[in-house]
């Protein structure tokens, strides 16, 4: 990782409007790199007029993109995974270098972005609607129809995949798609926009509005707007919800995480020990599918020890990224404190690590054990976004089972074990949306849905498969008679 050179000129980064780059009208923000803290970009804020000139643009190329035909739109969308997959190697240095993950972390982030694009195009092969003769003379059918001018408002640690959560299957049902990125990650923002031009998007179906929160209320506000993605933090996810939804948007807000590891004395050392601590070091815990509880079942005294072993060999700044901001580094390092002072054991202590020279002046938290962690306490139950385990010691499945769901998110959980039975049981019994099985990341593969329950989610459905072509789009349904001499029915 110690070639990831932090660029010396400033990256540019703007709105894009009508397939060109514009500069916005409010308050310059600059973007520090997390491996740094150097200024490596800089953007203006979208004020309300911004927002508008975005969303008219949209608007006005709504009618051609939706009634182009599915295939055509697909084609387009072909071009783009090639224009991604030759960029590859640029658009992840540049997602790295303004989120502080490591290369390869960015660039699997973009292929799972492609899985979402390859489900999205395969839309011309099950897509075809439906038509059904319900009685002599008379059909019913299905269109599936796009549903207009639509927002993503994404968050700072998957710069490209989360995005690419929703963009290919909102545009490939026909909608026109605004854009606003977490203005901590701006950057990767100008790869994706112009990815998409040069694979032959017609100009204004995508544009990009850069800003914060009064960015994001002006999309809420916006009448022209008929759908909202949003994926971040809980409270904002809730407030998003309830804000777009009092403006009678369809809205899905996926939110945070505090995901429980269920750890049987029976797993598989090597198993367990790799996954548990891959799970919360990777991304330097800022993912929300990250490991954050570990609830042990019974003595599990050498399995803990293979996890802390395994997360040793992490070192930040090596072969793990930086924390997002100097402030959240402090508001981790304040939190494992407090835990100490509470009694917890710190079996293994990222506080102090020093990085490479050349990072010296990043957000580096090493992986940090806490053992002992009371249930209820703040180790215990709140997001820490960081690479933090607490663990909680139980004595049997049905205790750790109860404690996995009192939590009040449901994004992931899992279970280690060899035990087919009672992993079972986990999977049955457990609230979470995401379940896995001998696996610390059960980021579902498409066609699978990606979502979780509880907090971790307001409103309806998933946001990738078939669920986020469903969200997107509607179903228009038509009834044909054409011969009245057909059958008459109570409907007819
Ligand atoms: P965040 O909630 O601070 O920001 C998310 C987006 O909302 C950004 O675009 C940001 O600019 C905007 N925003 C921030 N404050 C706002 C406000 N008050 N009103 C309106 N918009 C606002 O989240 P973050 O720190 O960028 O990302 C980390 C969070 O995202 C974590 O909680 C993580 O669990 C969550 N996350 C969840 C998923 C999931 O699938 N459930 C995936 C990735 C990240």
């Amino acid at each position: 990782m110690a070639e990831l050179q932090i660029p010396q000129s400033r990256l540019a980064c703007g709105n894009y409007v009508g397939a060109q780059w514009v500069k916005a009208s409010g308050s310059r923000r600059e973007v520090l790199s997390p491996y740094t803290n150097q200024v490596i970009g800089e953007f203006f804020e979208s004020t309300s007029g911004d927002v508008e000139s975005a969303v008219k643009t949209a608007h006005s190329a709504f009618a051609e993109w939706s009634q182009m035909p599915l295939k055509e739109r697909c084609q387009i969308l072909f071009r783009w995974r090639e224009v991604l997959l030759r960029d590859l190697e640029q658009i992840s240095v540049t997602a790295a270098l303004e989120c502080g993950k490591t290369v390869d972390e960015a660039r699997a982030g973009v292929l799972k972005g492609i899985e979402i694009l390859e489900f999205a195009t395969a839309a011309q092969n099950f897509d075809l609607g439906g038509q059904m003769e319900v009685s002599r003379g008379v059909t019913c059918a299905y269109q599936r129809t796009a549903l207009g001018v639509v927002a993503g408002i994404t968050p700072f640690n998957f710069p490209a995949m989360v995005p690419m959560w929703m963009i290919p299957l909102a545009l490939v049902v026909g909608n026109c798609f605004v854009w606003k990125p977490s203005d901590k990650t701006p950057l990767t923002s100008t790869w994706i926009a112009n990815t998409l031009t040069e694979a032959g998007l017609p100009k204004g179906v995508f544009s990009v509005v850069q800003g914060g929160q009064t960015t994001v209320e002006f999309l809420l506000d916006h009448p022209l707007i008929r759908a909202v993605g949003f994926v971040g933090s809980t409270p904002v996810a809730r407030s998003v919800y309830q804000r777009a939804t009092l403006h009678d948007k369809r809205v899905l807000a996926l939110g945070g995480a505090k995901n429980h590891i269920i750890l049987l004395p029976d797993a598989d050392p090597e198993v367990a020990g790799s996954g548990i601590a891959d799970s919360f070091t990777g991304c330097a815990g800022q993912r929300c599918m990250a490991a954050s509880v570990l609830v042990t079942v019974g003595d599990c005294e050498s399995l803990i020890e293979k996890i802390v072993n395994a997360a040793r060999t992490k070192q930040p700044g090596v072969n793990m990224g930086a924390i997002i901001t100097r402030q959240s580094r402090e508001r981790l390092v304040s939190a494992i404190n407090q835990a100490e002072k509470e009694g917890v054991r710190v079996v293994l202590d990222g506080r102090h690590g020093h990085p490479p020279s050349a990072y010296a002046q990043g957000n580096w938290l090493g992986p940090t054990v806490l053992d002992l962690v009371r249930p209820g306490s703040t180790a215990a139950c709140d997001e820490l976004f960081g690479p933090i385990l607490s663990i909680i010691r139980t004595k049997t499945l049905s205790e750790a089972i109860h404690l996995q769901n009192s939590s009040p998110f449901g994004n992931a959980a899992s279970v280690f074990t060899r035990d087919g039975g009672l992993a079972q049981r986990v999977v049955r019994e457990s609230r979470a949306g995401m379940i896995g099985v001998n696996i610390g990341v059960p980021v579902p593969r498409e066609p699978f849905s990606f979502g979780g329950t509880q907090a971790s989610k307001f409103g309806h459905g998933d946001i990738t498969g078939h669920s986020g072509i469903e969200f997107w789009s509607e179903r228009k349904k038509i009834t044909i008679k054409w011969n009245q001499n057909s059958d008459r029915t109570w409907m007819s």
